[in-house]
């Protein structure tokens, strides 16, 4: 087998959901683990969902999750351009020629008609499909209706008998009944192809041996099986993703205000933990280690291990993913995530840079990603505190109030605000009150930070200040 090449081809919409950066990994992974190319192909012949700028969103996504371009429309490369809008050309010429060798045809129906066609289809409660009258129009007229200016489109020639398939990497065999198949548009009336007709124009021009994709073109795939047939052209593998499905089996979407990657990124998850997580959607390796660096998931990837059924977005395994890649950050770096989050909540110019550092080395092992540290640390920014009904219920049981009252009283005499010397005021709180465990814990920790879950309680205490933690236990 020559070289392994793939593609990733998003539409420039501004965004990339999960879905569009999954494709863009696996497509990028199924490349370098077999010593392949990665080319990106941008998708813009539907100029009515062009956004400015997402050229450039793309690339800078891609660059944040380490892939690399190997071709692509600013790498360049002997297959370009790589942007379709420049290639409108090359699809025409090859429309032109199917229509030569009799396997497309010139289509003039109108809206109206085709509208027509369409009611009809619904009264008779069967799906619309074109009747294929254009057919039927001699090389003359279809010549005439040309020169005269009328509108038209190229129409792919489906065979009425017989079934088309393929053997999916992923799904296996797939097959479909011709008869079923829609003779469906190559060239619109604008003179650009459809993305039915560009996928497979480019794939083969551009020497696409492995097509990576979402699984939402399984079904349509023998459409594009004869096209290649048509032009007498070997097709490629086909590698269909499953679906990335919410808890419940709802597809995950945009719409319904699903994360894209940006919007991850902006909350200060880290790229290589996206990364990481989206390989493990739809593949998994045959140990069960879930912590992967891209190097390692190139040395392991392998498509036989792609399951079919759909992948559920689990943002709890995210969060625990993230995590892990926080806890591995430098106290410097882990800064640089976190700062911005802080800074645009609180004044912390009022803190040292002492008492930061102390802070956020802290918590750097208590939180799943960057923005969830605002609502951490709120304890050591306001005022007053609140306690919630938990806390409250809590502060009923009986011998809370001996600890809070020594434990007072053992920090009131001491001289030195040192972790140690907190841990020694709890330690002989709990000797002289004879309350231990959550007895002796948690009425501290609920009086002074309102939670009754956090950080080690002399690690906290220490970052409240000895005058802050009387006052609150007062
Ligand atoms: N432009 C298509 C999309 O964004 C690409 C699908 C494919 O990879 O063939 O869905």
């Amino acid at each position: 087998m020559g070289k392994v090449r793939t593609r990733f081809a998003p539409s420039p919409t501004g965004f990339m959901h999960i879905g569009n950066l999954r494709s863009a990994l696996f497509e990028y992974l199924v490349a370098k683990s077999n010593g392949g190319d990665f080319i990106l192909r941008i998708e813009d012949t539907d100029q009515t969902r062009y956004v400015e700028g997402a050229v450039e969103f793309i690339y800078n996504t891609l660059k944040l999750c380490d892939i690399h371009i190997d071709e692509g429309p600013l790498e360049g490369g002997d297959y370009g351009p790589y942007t379709q809008s420049e290639r409108v050309d090359i699809y025409r010429k090859y429309a032109e020629e199917l229509v030569e060798k009799g396997e497309a045809y010139y289509c003039f129906c109108t809206e109206e008609r085709l509208e027509k066609l369409r009611e009809e289809a619904d009264i008779r409660k069967v799906a619309f499909m074109y009747d294929g009258h254009c057919l039927k129009l001699s090389k003359e007229e279809v010549e005439e209706k040309i020169k005269a200016g009328v509108p038209y489109v190229i129409r792919q020639k489906m065979p009425k008998e017989g079934t088309t398939s393929y053997e999916d990497l992923v799904y296996g065999r797939i097959s479909v009944e011709n008869e079923l198949l829609e003779d469906q548009i190559l060239l619109k009336s604008d003179g650009y192809p459809t993305y039915n007709f560009a996928n497979v124009i480019d794939d083969h021009l551009m020497g696409i041996t492995h097509v990576v994709r979402g699984n939402e073109y399984l079904s349509s795939t023998p459409k594009y099986l004869l096209l290649y047939k048509a032009f007498g052209w070997e097709s490629p593998e086909y590698i269909h993703l499953p679906h990335i499905v919410k808890e419940g089996g709802k597809k995950i979407s945009k719409r319904d205000g699903d994360s894209t990657f940006m919007d991850l990124y902006n909350l200060g998850y880290l790229p290589k933990a996206i990364i990481n997580y989206l390989a493990l959607l739809g593949w998994a390796p045959e140990d069960n280690q879930e912590i992967y660096s891209m190097d390692e998931l190139i040395k392991k990837f392998n498509v036989k291990r792609i399951n079919n059924s759909p992948a559920v977005y689990d943002i709890k395994k995210l969060n625990w993913v993230n995590a892990h890649y926080i806890k591995e950050l430098s106290l410097d770096e882990f800064k640089k995530l976190v700062l911005p989050f802080l800074e645009k909540e609180y004044d912390l110019d009022k803190k040292s840079n002492e008492w930061l550092d102390e802070l956020l080395s802290i918590y750097q092992n208590h939180i799943s990603y960057g923005q969830e540290i605002v609502e951490e640390v709120r304890l050591f920014f306001k005022d007053d505190i609140e306690l919630d009904d938990e806390c409250l219920e809590f502060m009923t049981s009986e011998g809370v109030n001996e600890t809070v009252m020594e434990f007072r009283n053992q920090i009131e005499k001491m001289d030195e605000w040192t972790v140690e010397k907190i841990s020694e005021a709890i330690q002989n709180t709990k000797e002289v009150t004879g309350n231990k465990g959550k007895l002796l814990f948690m009425p501290i920790r609920i009086k002074t930070t309102g939670q009754m879950h956090g950080p080690e309680l002399p690690d906290t205490l220490h970052l409240l200040g000895k005058d802050v933690v009387l006052d609150r236990l007062k």
